[in-house]
């Protein structure tokens, strides 16, 4: 069997590792139009404030290394188009200028996706930069530490925006973070723990400038040197774009069936509309556990578990993909928050009917001093008013307590009510927590508002 794997992060990767550990006898091509194989932006952060100091250590995987193991790593090669009816691919080696066409039994596609570029005047001005890929790391590095850069705006208050925000904010920057939402992270949390949140970032030197659409960039000699939006103006000398992104799929138009955002359509058992070719990853939808529909989720986590799948079911398994709840974490200064699946504020937006109870606490018993590490929690379950199913849950606070969150992202993956969650055994011991877990509290909160 030989198998083409398209794109080296998250999901390539994993479906790579699949297949060499069930089947170490396939013939496998990697394929990687960058230069380097397997960047993972996830560690960008910690590369640009200084906790990892090698951009290159920023990767799971090495060609040296994969090769040792019998993979073909061809890296700046890019497969500029599919003929699924003699199942080759056109390869471009960047590198050397040469051409040519590789056949295969199975293809996936892990292309993932690029950050989507703003449409508006001025887009293309130097020092207008994004925050994904390796290339994007090393000039962000250097604008880190460049004392002509003195305003940041960031475009996009989404967890790499605020990384971004973050990262600069940190170097001595006076940092902008615009956002056409209302809130900062908006999409991940509601207003009980963005307005602290907005706070903090403000107390750090980060304006939030939300609510409002860019409109243009202006430059002078060709740099940014101010960003306009409909409600104001802003001293630019960097802007970092984290407005969204764009699947890497234009070259699959005529090849397999894409979506009207050109994201590929699959069905469950990561198959494309050519039941030769596998996609994975973020140009791809994944099911979404609180509704059972499709949704865009763009995380590691997902195109990490497609990679697996596919790497099974290109092999003649059945496995199909689980639902998924969108789990993510983050810190921000000194808060760390997490949130899995349907908020009160993104509930509407979906179609879904829900009824959420905020629970604030300490993590710990109220005598254990905060100098020992306890700290306040917010809590804010969300479930469906009907029957009581958990949709979803937010937390928040100085002490992480985030992996509560993985907790409840299986009991919405598992259709878990509150009266499940209401009397859940979890530990107590006064070094963790409390007799009581912040998770049953609110579900009995829950229980007593659907009476
Ligand atoms: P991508 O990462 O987009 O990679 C696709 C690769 O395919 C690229 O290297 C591209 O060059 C290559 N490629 C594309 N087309 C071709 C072609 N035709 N020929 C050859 N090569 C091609 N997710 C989390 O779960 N947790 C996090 O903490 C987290 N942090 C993040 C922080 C940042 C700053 C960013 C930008 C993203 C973060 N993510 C995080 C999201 C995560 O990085 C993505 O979900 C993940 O990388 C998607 O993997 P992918 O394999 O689909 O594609």
């Amino acid at each position: 069997m030989k198998v083409i794997v398209v794109g080296s992060s998250h999901g390539g990767y994993e479906t790579v590792r699949g297949i060499l550990a069930a089947h170490p006898e396939t013939e496998i091509q990697w394929y990687e139009k960058g230069d380097f194989l397997s960047f993972l932006s996830c560690g960008m952060q910690l590369y640009l404030e200084g906790t990892v100091k090698d951009v290159n250590a920023v990767s799971y995987a090495t060609p040296a290394g994969m090769r040792a193991q019998g993979v073909h790593v061809y890296t700046e090669q890019e497969i500029t188009t599919v003929h699924p009816d003699r199942q080759t691919v056109h390869v471009v080696n960047h590198a050397t200028g040469e051409e040519r066409d590789e056949g295969y039994d199975k293809l996936v596609l892990a292309v993932g996706a690029v950050p989507f570029d703003l449409p508006v005047p001025g887009h293309d001005l130097e020092n207008v930069y994004a925050m994904r890929g390796r290339d994007w790391a090393i000039k962000l590095k250097a604008k880190t530490v460049d004392p002509a850069i003195k305003n940041v705006v960031v475009i996009g208050s989404g967890y790499i925006g605020i990384e971004a925000a973050e990262v600069f904010a940190k170097a001595g920057k006076h940092v902008t973070v615009v956002d056409m939402l209302p809130r900062l992270l908006s999409l991940y949390l509601d207003a009980e723990f963005t307005d602290t949140l907005t706070q903090t970032m403000a107390d750090h030197g980060i304006q939030a400038a939300t609510g409002q659409g860019v409109k243009a960039f202006e430059g002078k000699h060709g740099k940014v040197t101010k960003l306009i939006t409909d409600q104001g103006e802003y001293p630019a000398d960097l802007v970092i774009s984290a407005a969204g992104i764009r699947a890497n799929t234009g070259f699959l138009k005529d090849v397999v069936a894409l979506d009207d955002h050109g994201l590929i359509k699959i069905n469950d058992y990561l198959q494309t509309s050519d039941p030769n070719i596998y996609a994975v990853g973020d140009a791809t939808l994944v099911p979404f556990a609180p509704t059972g529909q499709p949704n865009r989720i763009a995380l590691a986590t997902n195109a990490r578990r497609q990679g697996r799948i596919a790497a099974k079911n290109i092999f003649g398994d059945q496995v199909t993909m689980p639902t998924v709840s969108g789990s993510s974490a983050l810190s921000v200064f000194d808060y760390h928050f997490a949130s899995t699946g349907i908020k009160a504020g993104t509930s509407e937006k979906l179609g879904v009917k829900s009824q959420s109870v905020l629970v604030t606490d300490t993590a710990q018993p109220a005598f254990v001093p905060d100098a020992a590490g306890n700290a306040k929690v917010w809590f804010k379950l969300t479930f469906d008013p009907a029957d009581g199913r958990i949709l979803g849950a937010q937390i928040m606070s100085k002490k992480d307590v985030t992996a509560n969150i993985n907790t409840i992202s299986l009991a919405v993956q598992a259709k878990l009510t509150v009266y499940d969650l209401a009397y859940t055994d979890f530990f107590f011991q006064p070094g963790f927590d409390r007799p009581w877990n912040i998770m049953n509290i609110a579900a009995q909160k829950a229980i007593d508002s659907l009476k």
